[in-house]
């Protein structure tokens, strides 16, 4: 078999990317380790608005939304609340499991093929350059020929090592366990709280984010500390009345890589995208929308290359620029962020919350953090020296 383009992976990524490959004209399959597109679910499924996407030019369908988030709400170590809301939403609950497959449907109409139980076991190399990609398709193996590998596989991603991109950022993720809950009383069903402190989620944070009126994704990520993710999430749902008579009707389990993209995202024949290419927000680990806008820009430029006969590694470059170009300086922003936050103690979070406002979140994400924090650190003396020797370095 031949193609111009082998999309590894079913996620956002990877069907946006197919999509965009095969509405360009190129002969693209897209593959699926899994049996289903989209099952299980790795997500907290907290997604931009429909408008966002629409930016990009995916119309949402609404089967695939299950609540409008019209806030956020945080807790510091010590129950500190910081509350940002708005009268319209910022975002939505996505039925990820629904989400992934409508992408998967749009590729599928686009002229892509698609393959589920189809797990790309090797690439396959002619005078040192990629040229195919080995699969095993139900226990059967073969080769299929391709001039570009798009590697969508996400944050275990084989495809970018066995490319030579293998990266340090990506090891530097949380290990998340997630519980969809049912039967449970939530504050606000339309705020997603986020919950700070060693003791709740180390190196994380812990999350309600409602799906509905009584039902919610509960979960937590972290980054060492004195357990297993499940046994802190056990304790956070233990510690929470309107949580601990709730029915668990799901596991989620994953990692996200929060260290920031990768060093280099394409080499001749080959395009990293999404959690592969460490796409993700460094600070909130959302990546959903991240993955669909890079895979839009991979298939295009893709698609491209192989109609000028140019694979080669500069040709693939222009991806590399372009998604820099949107969404580097964010990725950026949130890595700062991450750097302050992670090396505050319980004490100087619950000292944050103390003078932080709503209207400060937003700001920090939207303007430069630095000067945000510096702003917020004048507003406490219990944060100013240890939190200026961060934010000047001193202090690793
Ligand atoms: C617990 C948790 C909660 C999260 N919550 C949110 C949230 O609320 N909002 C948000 O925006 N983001 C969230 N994220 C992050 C988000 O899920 C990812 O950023 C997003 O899924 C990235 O999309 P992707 O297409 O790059 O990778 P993925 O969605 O991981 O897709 C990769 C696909 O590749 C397939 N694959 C892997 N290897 C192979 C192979 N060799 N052959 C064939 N197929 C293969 C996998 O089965 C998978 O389907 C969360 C992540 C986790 C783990």
């Amino acid at each position: 078999m031949e193609f111009d383009i082998v999309v590894v992976g079913a996620g956002p990524a990877g069907s946006s990317a197919a999509r965009v490959a095969a509405q360009n004209g190129a002969k693209v399959l897209l593959l699926e380790k899994r049996q289903e597109i989209g099952a299980p679910k790795r997500c907290g499924e907290a997604a931009p608005t429909t408008e966002e996407f629409e930016k990009l030019g995916v119309k949402i369908i609404s089967q695939v939304i299950r609540n409008e988030i019209r806030g956020y709400s945080f807790y510091s170590p010590k129950g500190i609340n910081v509350k940002v809301v708005w009268d319209h939403p910022v975002g939505y609950m996505l039925e990820r499991k629904m989400f992934d497959k409508f992408l998967a449907i749009q590729a599928a109409q686009a002229g892509a093929q698609i393959m589920v139980k189809a797990r790309a076991i090797n690439l396959l190399k002619g005078n040192g350059k990629i040229v195919g990609v080995k699969i095993n398709h139900f226990g059967e193996e073969f080769d299929v020929d391709t001039k570009i590998v798009i590697a969508a596989d996400g944050v275990e991603s084989k495809i970018a090592r066995w490319a030579g991109l293998n990266s340090k950022s990506l090891r530097d993720a949380t290990s998340n366990v997630q519980f969809e809950m049912a039967g449970i009383e939530l504050r606000d069903p339309n705020l997603i709280e986020f919950y700070f402190g060693s003791k709740v989620a180390p190196g994380g944070y812990a999350w309600i984010f409602p799906k509905g009126d009584y039902t919610a994704n509960v979960g937590l990520g972290i980054r060492g500390g004195q357990t297993t993710a499940f046994q802190y999430l056990k304790k956070f749902i233990e510690s929470k009345e309107n949580l601990r008579n709730g029915a668990i009707i799901e596991v989620n389990v994953g990692a996200t890589p929060i260290g920031g993209p990768i060093e280099k995202t394409v080499s001749d024949n080959l395009i990293a995208v999404g959690d592969t290419a460490g796409h993700i927000n460094p600070v909130t680990g959302g990546g959903i929308y991240n993955a669909v806008l890079c895979g839009i820009i991979a298939g295009e430029v893709a698609a491209k290359a192989v109609q000028e006969g140019d694979t080669s590694e500069t040709r693939l470059f222009e991806y590399e620029e372009r998604w820099k170009k949107a969404i580097l300086t964010n990725l950026e922003k949130g890595l700062r962020i991450k750097s302050v936050l992670e090396k505050m103690s319980d004490e100087e979070l619950d000292a944050l919350a103390e003078v932080l406002e709503g209207k400060d979140v937003v700001r920090l994400f939207r303007e430069d953090p630095m000067t945000v924090f510096i702003e917020l650190m004048k507003r406490s003396p219990k944060l100013s020296i240890k939190l200026l020797l961060d934010l000047s370095g001193f202090r690793k």
